[in-house]
């Protein structure tokens, strides 16, 4: 089903929702192209001009609406995503907390819009400084975390006071309805929000583009698409945000605990198979504790079990596609040919009726050197890459010699340690001794080629405001 201005609507014809842990369908839905995605924007647009003249607190009302719904649907919305997407259902269960902790956080700050006052250097001229919303703004979000890149995304652009068109990925679009159907039901007025599923992504993103309506595009998904979407918002200056692909370093010094340590990289490594824009793509630990890590590391790892998500124990799910699970197969198969060494796993799983999913064996790979592919690509699957290394200034210069620059993470106890190597690494999220330094409160995003713009925290609202300046003589 398409979501166009308050309604539920089919289209000219429908394309497949598959479970990637069988390969089963789980459902049909409406495909929609160019006729869908304009329709959606004049709904937006006409919706605009009343939904950005609503007070903070009627916007904040339905926000606090949606967040109470999303909580007392948090378990349908698990066992969901976990059906369509993978994940494990406690994973699940802890993206739907973190999706509502946007429409919550939102739900705040919607009544902490301000503006200021600056003084003149002129006696008689006053400056204020307004801040209102950008319009309608177009969102395009990924099929990783499929409930959680909606919320953080929707709950500022309404906070705001923006109307919104989204298209989610066509992997997990009954993610998307799951939100959707809440927004509807807190009865936001018709247009404010609008989801426009598509099989073929190019046409929607294509009208969005090109329609000056649209004034802002927020997009999460690969720093490739993301390029080539920023290029075309140029042509009518859009305001963007890009939250793009990741290669995080994840570096343990040999002042920290090194049984501490793996463990961290054991559980963040393998979050969601691996298929997180923040999960650590290249582990660096100093050489007089690496022993002891890749011992520990290697052994919690081949304890996981993969499967499906619903089963107790199964911390492993399946990769998206085939596509992912031959990636992760060339970057194994291309670091093993170059002499790094198989720890644990290292093959695809296709016993016990993994075969019908998209299973990989959660993998650590010792010996790795920088002129493996995946030192230098996303892998976004479950391979931990572990290099010895001896110096701290080649490591930080080691780890910022990417062309991304979204998450790092740091094990030490030596805190001017930690103080230097946090100035020291170019990425917009550093974790010290932490592997989960993400939070509604708190500003999510990369530099470099990993994005543009916040989401999250105060500065994930600024997004969505224009700021206006307004000079009197009085
Ligand atoms: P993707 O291929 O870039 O797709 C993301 C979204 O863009 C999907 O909805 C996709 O639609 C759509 N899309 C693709 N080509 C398009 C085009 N030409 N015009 C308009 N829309 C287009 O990325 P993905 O594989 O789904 O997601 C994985 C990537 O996202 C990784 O690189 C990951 O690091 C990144 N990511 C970043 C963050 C962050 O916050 N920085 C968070 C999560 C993921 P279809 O599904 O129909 O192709």
């Amino acid at each position: 089903m398409q979501y166009i201005n308050g309604e539920w609507l089919d289209g000219a014809g429908t394309f497949a929702v598959t479970n990637p842990a069988t390969g089963d369908e789980i459902g049909r839905v409406a495909d929609g192209g160019a006729a869908e995605a304009e329709a959606a924007v004049d709904a937006a647009d006409a919706a605009f001009a009343a939904w950005s003249s609503t007070t903070a607190y009627e916007r904040a009302d339905a926000l606090y609406t949606a967040w109470r719904s999303m909580t007392e649907r948090a378990s349908d919305l698990a066992d969901l995503m976990t059906t369509e997407q993978g994940k494990p259902i406690r994973a699940a269960r802890n993206e739907v907390k973190y999706a509502s902790d946007f429409l919550l956080w939102y739900a705040e700050e919607a009544k902490r819009i301000y503006g200021e006052t600056i003084p003149s250097a002129r006696s008689d001229q006053r400056f204020v400084v307004m801040r209102q919303a950008v319009g309608v703004c177009a969102a395009i979000t990924p099929w990783n975390y499929p409930i959680s890149m909606l919320t953080r995304k929707l709950g500022p652009a309404l906070a705001a006071g923006c109307t919104v068109v989204l298209k989610p990925a066509e992997q997990t679009p009954l993610c998307a309805r799951a939100v959707f159907e809440i927004f509807h039901d807190v009865g936001l007025p018709a247009g404010v929000v609008n989801l426009v599923n598509a099989a073929d992504p190019v046409p929607v993103g294509t009208a969005w583009l090109a329609d000056e309506r649209v004034r802002k595009l927020s997009f999460t998904g690969s720093t490739d698409v993301g390029k080539h979407l920023a290029a075309g918002a140029a042509a009518s200056v859009k305001r963007v945000s890009m939250e793009l692909g990741g290669h995080a370093p994840f570096i343990v010094f040999d002042d920290a605990d090194p049984v501490h340590a793996a463990k961290g990289a054991a559980m963040v490594k393998f979050l969601n198979t691996g298929q997180a824009c923040i999960s650590p793509n290249r582990i660096y630990v100093q050489r007089a504790i690496a022993d002891e890590f890749l011992a520990t590391l290697a052994d919690r790892v081949s304890k996981m079990r993969a499967g499906s998500g619903f089963v107790d124990g199964v911390s492993i799910g399946p990769l998206v596609d085939e596509a992912s699970v031959a990636k992760v197969d060339r970057h194994v198969s291309d670091a093993r040919d170059k002499g790094a060494r198989v720890l644990t796993g290292g093959q695809r799983l296709t016993a016990d009726g993994l075969d019908a999913g998209h299973f990989y064996a959660p993998t650590v790979l010792a010996d790795v050197t920088p002129e493996m592919a995946i030192h230098c690509e996303e892998t976004f699957g479950p391979v931990a890459p572990v290099i010895v290394f001896d110096d701290e200034d080649d490591i930080v210069e080691l780890a910022n010699d990417t062309t991304y620059g979204l998450a790092a993470y740091v094990y030490t106890n030596d805190v001017s340690r930690a103080w230097r190597v946090a100035e020291g690494l170019r990425f917009g999220i550093i974790g010290i001794n932490d592997i989960n330094p993400t939070s509604a409160a708190a500003p999510f995003g990369g530099v470099k080629e990993s994005g543009i713009g916040r989401e999250g925290g105060h500065v994930g609202l600024d997004e969505y405001l224009d700021t206006k300046l307004v000079g009197w003589s009085v």
